[in-house]
């Protein structure tokens, strides 16, 4: 018979989640014979045989391969007969080029659970049992190649049934590097907030019986600290609040199936996907009309939960007990960086939580929890983040190897290296120390895992913030600066896998402008090397500056002012009755005189100065509230607009706020509701920036459309406008990879990098 043999250079995501064995299996079955070995690119094949063993190998490799593997790419060559017998796994070879990708952190599968709950399995109730096709990745590594002497795993020794399973190519084990069991691997235990062990036979149920009776509970997790509440506790939860220093932030739960979940919130067949997938992540689910069952305070003023399901063993067990849902907020103080160590957990924890469920299995980089909500039929992130990262998101072509270091708010870096860009998990707002150190820490992880050396790196615009001082901080590469919004753009174009020029909605709360204002109504015709801002919302004024993001009723003063001049405190509205005259006639003094009153053109401010205008809020407690709950309280949309127009000035539309303003005063006079000013302001801004791409169009003749920027997760203002625009022959870009808002950045500041920097 004659023989053949085949080389196959396989990458993508193939280590670390049962890819040999299948090859090892796959192989017997097709009776060929050869090696199976990781290397730092994937996985490397030999194997030699009859044609037609060969032949069905090669094509059942990619078809079957393992649930979480993910082949990018097959390079298939034909090699020497060299007579071998049988099959075998080499050991990792870690020598070449370090292109390998690393799975995300994955949540325990059905075969975990089925022997985590039965009485008769080795593993019962151990809160670590996980398998190849399970359990933490990206969390615990801290090089590669994936192996256990890379991972936290390194310090827990396998026991002879566990090191039985890791060396079985049949088993369901084999070469899982947690791989571990209550003999031989990490364990929990319960302290009290003055560190003093809590001794219990069980300390999982101990904890669950602590949650019952009110109190707060640090649990350990996958990417970091969760702090949990009882979410059915008013007292515990309003406490919680307090000692975070959350006032009114929603707080994440978690229930142990989708029956529990529809008790309190509603989900259509879209999110139970979500829920259900083994990212895990946090879904936003509108709440149930009736009395929820939950305390208030876990989402107060809100229209959504953010749910999720369990995804650890701990969980699965904690969940055993008939909670109604648990409150699982991230384990950290407002907004620093959630804990992953144990002794800063208790350092920084001790006022808030009353005990520590810990253990000693280290994570080396935290991942918060990830935020994903349906809107115009998809999925849409808020946060990505732990069962996502680091899968990189594949852009159209080839490009040199950028750093860029994201925003300020929601901050996230991404590294491109080929044609993949590898985003961070979300690193936070970067308005401490803490939260610096994080990102410092997060790309010298990341350069490490992937072993990436930048040629250029990217930052934003804006001089203080302090991604762009960590971006000039850093030597021996070329540093590029991207404008916010062309980011942003640019961030949907290659989440997309399309070249500009198109027609650029960018719509959020902040960024700076190339002409030092504050933007965030921009219209943008956009290249991915530059843009041309061919349009925006006339400047308005911010009266105190930062304090006009956190009170609202400054911006509305600024439009009222805009769209009346003085007199505003006579003007007789919610906002006015709300306000002291005195402090609005401070506020009309400020924007007359120029005084810390910098100039926006943002979306963002005009939809909080609306929603303060019609009565929903002065003050807010986080970003985007405002804009929220304008949103929440605004009905069916009609079709009834607002009068709106735009000027050309020098080739730029300038679109006046005023008319709309004066609309919505009118109306509040006449004494409509809120819920019909919010349907006829969104109807407004639908009809007035769809005109205006098709104005542009006209002009330009271009015929897509991108979407991006923090008022995208307006579901009203997205959903309208894709239908609109849509309507009208336009090709509309939306986000789905990463978010709109500045979480998704660094991604467009990486490609944009990358394109200006060869120009
Ligand atoms: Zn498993
Ligand atoms: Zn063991
Ligand atoms: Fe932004």
């Amino acid at each position: 018979m004659e023989l053949e043999a085949k080389k196959l250079e396989i990458s993508g995501i193939v280590q670390g989640v049962g890819f040999r064995p299948f090859v090892y299996q796959l192989a017997i079955q097709c009776g060929v014979n050869g090696e199976v070995l990781n290397t730092a690119s994937g996985v490397t094949i030999l194997v030699e045989g009859d044609k037609k063993g060969i032949e069905t190998f090669c094509s059942c490799v990619e078809k079957q391969s393992p649930p979480l593997a993910r082949i990018t790419h097959i390079d298939v060559q034909a090699a020497t007969v060299t007579g071998v017998s049988g099959f075998s796994i080499v050991p990792s070879r870690g020598d070449a080029r370090r292109t390998t990708l690393i799975s995300p952190d994955v949540s325990v599968c059905d075969d975990c659970v089925e022997e985590l709950l039965n009485p008769a399995d080795r593993r019962h109730r151990y809160p670590f049992i996980n398998c190849t096709n399970c359990g933490p990745r990206y969390t615990i590594i801290d090089d590669i190649p994936y192996d256990r002497p890379a991972t936290s795993m390194k310090h827990f020794e396998m026991c002879v049934p566990c090191r039985s399973e890791y060396d079985d190519p049949m088993n369901r084990r084999f070469h899982a590097q947690p791989n571990a069991c209550a003999v031989c691997g990490p364990a929990v235990t319960l302290f009290d907030n003055r560190r003093r062990l809590v001794t219990d036979p069980d300390p999982i149920e101990k904890t669950a019986a602590l949650l019952k009776k009110g109190h707060i509970v640090a649990i350990k997790g996958l990417g970091g600290y969760h702090l949990a509440v009882d979410a059915t506790n008013d007292g515990a939860v309003e406490l919680l609040r307090r000692r975070k220093g959350r006032e009114e932030k929603p707080f994440a739960v978690m229930s142990r199936d989708l029956d529990a979940v529809r008790r309190y919130a509603c989900i259509g067949s879209g999110e139970e996907v979500l829920l259900l997938s083994r990212r895990r992540p946090i879904v936003l689910l509108k709440k149930r009309s009736a009395t929820t069952g939950l305390a208030d305070a876990v989402s107060p003023d809100n229209a959504y939960f953010g749910v999720m399901l369990p995804y650890t063993p701990l969980h699965y067990l904690l969940m055993e007990h008939p909670f109604a849902a648990l409150v699982m907020t991230s384990g950290n103080i407002s907004e620093e960086p959630i804990c992953i160590d144990n002794s800063d957990a208790f350092e920084r924890l001790e006022e808030i939580a009353d005990f520590f469920l810990i253990h000693n299995r280290d994570i080396y980089l935290r991942s918060d929890d990830s935020i994903v909500r349906r809107s115009a039929g998809a999925e849409r992130f808020i946060r990505r983040s732990r069962g996502y990262v680091p899968e990189p998101v594949f852009l159209k072509r080839k490009q040199p190897s950028v750093l860029a270091c994201g925003g300020e708010l929601k901050n996230t870096v991404c590294l491109t290296q080929t044609d993949r860009a590898f985003m961070s998990q979300h690193i936070g707002d970067l308005e401490n120390l803490e939260t610096y150190r994080f990102l410092e820490l997060t790309v010298r992880h990341l350069c490490r895992i992937l072993d990436f050396r930048p040629e250029i790196i990217a930052c934003d615009l804006h001089p203080d913030y302090l991604s762009t001082r960590y971006a000039e901080a850093q030597t021996g590469m070329e540093l590029v600066r991207i404008q916010h919004h062309h980011a942003h753009i640019v961030s949907c174009l290659a989440e997309n896998r399309a070249d500009g020029p198109v027609i650029g909605l960018a719509f959020d709360g902040t960024g700076y402008g190339s002409d030092g204002t504050v933007w965030g109504g921009e219209v943008l015709v956009t290249e991915v090397d530059h843009f041309d801002r061919v349009g925006h919302l006339s400047c308005v004024a911010m009266p105190g500056s930062a304090a006009a993001i956190k009170e609202p009723w400054r911006m509305a003063v600024s439009y009222l002012y805009e769209a009346f001049g003085d007199g505003v405190a006579d003007l007789d509205l919610p906002v006015t009755a709300a306000v002291a005259p005195e402090k609005i006639r401070t506020a009309v003094q400020m924007i007359k005189g120029g005084i810390n009153s910098p100039r926006t053109s943002s979306l963002g401010r005009l939809f909080d100065g609306v929603a303060a205008i019609v009565g929903l809020r002065t003050h807010v407690h986080y970003e985007g509230q405002a804009a929220m709950a304008l949103e929440t309280a605004t009905g069916e949309l009609n079709g009834n607009g607002y009068e709106f127009g735009w000027e050309t000035v020098e080739g730029t539309c300038r679109i006046p706020v005023k008319s709309i303003i004066r609309g919505v005063v009118k109306d509040v006079r006449k004494g409509k509701s809120v819920e019909w000013i919010g349907a006829r302001f969104h109807d407004t801004l639908i009809r007035l920036f769809t005109e205006l791409c098709q104005q542009i169009r006209r002009d330009t003749g271009l015929k897509r459309v991108a979407l991006s920027g923090g008022s995208f997760q307006n579901d009203l203002l997205l959903t309208g406008l894709i239908r609109e625009l849509e309507g009208r022959l336009f090709t509309v870009f939306t986000h789905q990879k990463v978010p709109a808002n500045d979480g998704g950045l660094s991604l467009g500041q990486a490609v944009a990098a990358a394109a200006m920097a060869k120009r």
